[in-house]
């Protein structure tokens, strides 16, 4: 039997038309519009695309956004003196500085600028160590987006045994530190794996749940899942062909999975519907509504 569709481009219209309604909420209780500051450094299509559709994300939730461009030859000081900037304004709540940035521009040199609290990709070592202490505030978008997606379609992950294939910190590391968490949504028992994982087609077969994020296109096979297990396809791949895949082979996981994210339409759109939701969590967060660990998108 064909495996269910984990559809996260259905869940994620249902948790914007959520969103739309609290950021109204937030208008008119508090006469705050959450606002996002999109840096994008350089024109590299895909980056163009990916803020495009951030922004029309935000447009469609009633939260403000604004984009600055800078060129592909800016030095760091210059891109540094904006995010000053954008930290020390107060009608911007969350920065998102668009990556990869131009060879030569320092990531991790950009994103410690960002103020914490305005660090709408979680990215920054604060929110990564309130994540890694139990604590969660503003989690990075593709993991709090694959939690949802699982939440909203019902599938328990206490006492299930979940492999991630790779270790990335915007995917694969912040994805174990949230589902081993204690609590709904957690206690799983999660094992991540990497390029120096000894046979991870064995670990698989283990998992009640493999989530798919090396970048390696359809690297997972059907005779890598066990029958009836939960399978999230993160990567994303262009083909030759210009059609898109993604780290599992779909075609034939699918006969074997009981439940399977597509590509597209999986986590892609969970991650931008997250990227909101963290915008509305740092504007209440800056107007003092929340303390820090209530980031719950979607219950
Ligand atoms: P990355 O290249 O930073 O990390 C890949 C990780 O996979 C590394 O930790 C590596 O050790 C591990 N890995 C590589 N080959 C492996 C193998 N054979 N077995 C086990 N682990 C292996 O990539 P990333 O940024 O984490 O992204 C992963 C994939 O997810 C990419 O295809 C990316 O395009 C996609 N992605 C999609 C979204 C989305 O919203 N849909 C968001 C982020 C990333």
């Amino acid at each position: 039997m064909a495996a269910q569709t984990l559809d996260g481009k259905a869940t994620a219209e249902a948790v914007r038309r959520d969103l739309a309604a609290e950021v109204s909420t937030l208008r008119e209780q508090y006469e705050v519009q959450p606002c996002l500051a999109a840096v994008l450094v350089g024109d590299d299509p895909a980056s163009q695309v990916y803020v495009r559709n951030k922004r029309q994300g935000c447009e469609a939730v009633g939260i403000r956004s604004v984009l600055h461009r800078l060129p592909a030859a800016t030095e760091l000081p210059r891109l540094l003196d904006l995010i000053d900037r954008l930290n020390e304004d107060r009608s911007v709540h969350g920065i998102l500085v668009q990556l990869p940035l131009p060879r030569g521009l320092d990531e991790a040199a950009v994103i410690e600028r960002i103020d914490p609290i305005k660090d709408v990709d979680g990215f920054h070592p604060v929110n990564l160590g309130l994540l890694a202490a139990g604590r969660p505030r503003l989690v990075a978008c593709t993991p709090l987006g694959i939690r949802v997606l699982l939440r909203r379609a019902g599938i328990e992950t206490r006492g299930r045994r979940i492999v991630i294939l790779g270790r990335s910190i915007t995917v694969g590391r912040p994805l174990a530190l949230l589902l081993s968490q204690k609590g709904p949504d957690g206690d799983a028992t999660v094992t991540l794996a990497h390029t120096a994982t000894v046979d991870p087609a064995a670990l698989c077969r283990e998992a009640d749940v493999v989530i798919a994020a090396a970048g390696q296109p359809e690297l997972v096979r059907c005779d890598w899942i066990r029958p009836g297990a939960v399978v999230v396809d993160v990567g994303i791949h262009r083909r030759g062909d210009g059609s898109l895949c993604g780290d599992v082979h779909a075609p034939s996981v699918s006969q074997v999975a009981g439940w399977l994210s597509p590509v597209p339409g999986g986590v892609g759109p969970m991650t931008v519907a997250m990227l909101l939701h963290n915008t509305l969590q740092a504007a209440r967060l800056q107007i003092g509504l929340l303390q820090g660990n209530e980031s719950r998108p979607g219950s």
